[in-house]
């Protein structure tokens, strides 16, 4: 018997899960409020199960409510994360909330009332009603508190242990409703007078079923890609490369602002951080340097070597570049094979030291070709002396430039002062 019923609970798990896992899917065609309402719609028969319904299974006594139908809105919680974002999970766990709270409230206004009952069967009773308010409230504010914790330890782990959705989604699930049971067996503990072995075996049950979800996550990972990519063979990798929504988005802004040929952050990026950095060398009475850099007789690298060889090259200067500067310094990729450095707490002379080492380092250690020393110049001015502003800057470093390559290329030249 107590098998049996450990089949059916896994079979009213599948049902649970494939019900929200379609909707969750084609939420983008049909409205991701369907799967919100009717994960809200289950909340009742969850709580109305957690309060009444036990099942004796191998390992004791448990409720489908608690252990079926809560651990599967946490995990679904959790999924609809990885696909949305917390501003959506917010709406489901708000409107549990507030949901909850109403109809607490409407079950002592209708205790005001004189009821008859259904063809003379006995009415709920105070009582009932009571428990069952407690325990959606108190259920659903725990679940505020879990679905927090639960996206918290899954955000974690996939720093520690990589981006495999299963595996996290599994250990994220397991510690949460480890925390929930304790949280939920107090309470209904008080109010039903339920025994510790159900505490115990609640909790097997729960991390038992975050196991099974996960692994019917997992299915449903292999299922929904084969079915748009057919022919394609999909290997485990691939699965456990699976990025969530929020993850494309954060490599998305990490990647915006580089450029894609160095690797250097880019032009717009140096006008942000030039302005903030100037703002903070001005508050700080600080100085901060900038160095124009352009590559000598990059005409003839590419006529010679190739367009290719070209990009290699500046490739190489950059990494050059990113191995003379400190921590602090900035070096962005200002134009085709023009570079800016931003040098912070640098006086004009220490920047121009610093530019006699970058210079020295590209000159001595590029190749193009594998033959060819390549050399850039620089024009070096300083803030406040040459300039207050970002343009005013970067001006004056230009102009040194030009007076670098006429005299002869692969040297530094310092703005003057004016
Ligand atoms: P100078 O010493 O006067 O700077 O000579 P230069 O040949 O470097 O002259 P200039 O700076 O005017 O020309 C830059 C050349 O760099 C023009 C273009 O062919 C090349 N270039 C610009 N961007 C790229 C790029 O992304 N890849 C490659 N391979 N070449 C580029
Ligand atoms: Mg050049
Ligand atoms: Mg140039």
């Amino acid at each position: 018997m107590e098998f049996y019923n450990l089949a059916i609970l896994a079979v009213e798990a599948a049902i649970y899960f494939l019900v929200l896992i379609v909707l969750l899917h084609f939420r983008a065609r049909i409205g991701v409020g369907v799967f919100i309402t009717v994960l809200g719609t289950m909340h009742f028969l969850e709580t109305y199960l957690a309060a009444k319904f036990y099942i004796s299974v191998p390992f004791g006594s448990i409720s489908p409510g608690s252990v079926m139908m809560f651990s599967g809105k946490l995990m679904m919680t959790l999924l609809l994360y990885t696909k949305e974002d917390a501003a959506t999970v917010r709406q489901l766990i708000y409107g549990l909330l507030i949901g909850n709270l109403a109809c607490l409230l409407l079950a002592y206004t209708l205790n005001l009332q004189f009821g008859t009952g259904v063809d003379g069967r006995p009415l709920p009773g105070d009582d009932f009603m009571g428990e069952m308010g407690v325990l959606m409230v108190w259920g659903t504010a725990l679940l505020y508190i879990d679905s927090i914790g639960i996206i918290l330890i899954y955000e974690r782990l996939g720093r520690v242990i990589g981006r495999g959705l299963v595996p996290r989604m599994f250990i994220a699930g397991a510690l949460t409703l480890t925390f929930d049971q304790l949280g939920f067996f107090g309470v209904l503990h008080f109010y039903t007078g339920a025994p510790p072995s159900v505490f115990w075996s609640g909790l097997i049950g729960k991390i038992g079923m975050a196991a099974f979800y996960s692994v019917l996550t997992g299915i449903y990972l292999i299922v929904a890609r084969q079915q748009w990519k057919m022919p394609v063979r999909i290997g485990i990798r691939d699965l456990y490369n699976d990025l969530t929504y929020r993850e494309k988005y954060d490599e998305l802004l990490s990647r915006t602002g580089l450029d894609t040929l160095t690797g250097l952050q880019d032009r717009a990026r140096l006008e942000q951080d030039g302005i903030e950095m100037l703002k903070t060398a001005t508050r700080n009475n600080e100085a901060l340097s900038l160095l124009v850099i352009d590559a000598d007789h990059f005409k003839d690298v590419n006529d010679r070597f190739g367009h290719l060889e070209g990009d290699n090259v500046l490739k190489m200067i950059a990494e050059s570049l990113r191995g003379s500067v400190r921590a602090g310094d900035r070096i962005y990729r200002f134009g085709g094979e023009e570079f800016i450095m931003l040098v912070a707490r640098a006086s004009h002379a220490e920047a121009l030291e610093t530019a006699e080492r970058v210079r020295r380092n590209v000159v001595d250690n590029v190749r193009a070709g594998g033959v060819l020393p390549v050399s850039i110049s620089i024009g070096v001015a300083t803030a406040p002396l040459h300039g207050q502003s970002l343009v005013e800057l970067i001006s004056a470093a230009d102009r040194s430039l030009y007076q670098a390559k006429a005299d002869g290329r692969n040297r530094v030249q310092g703005a003057p002062i004016s």
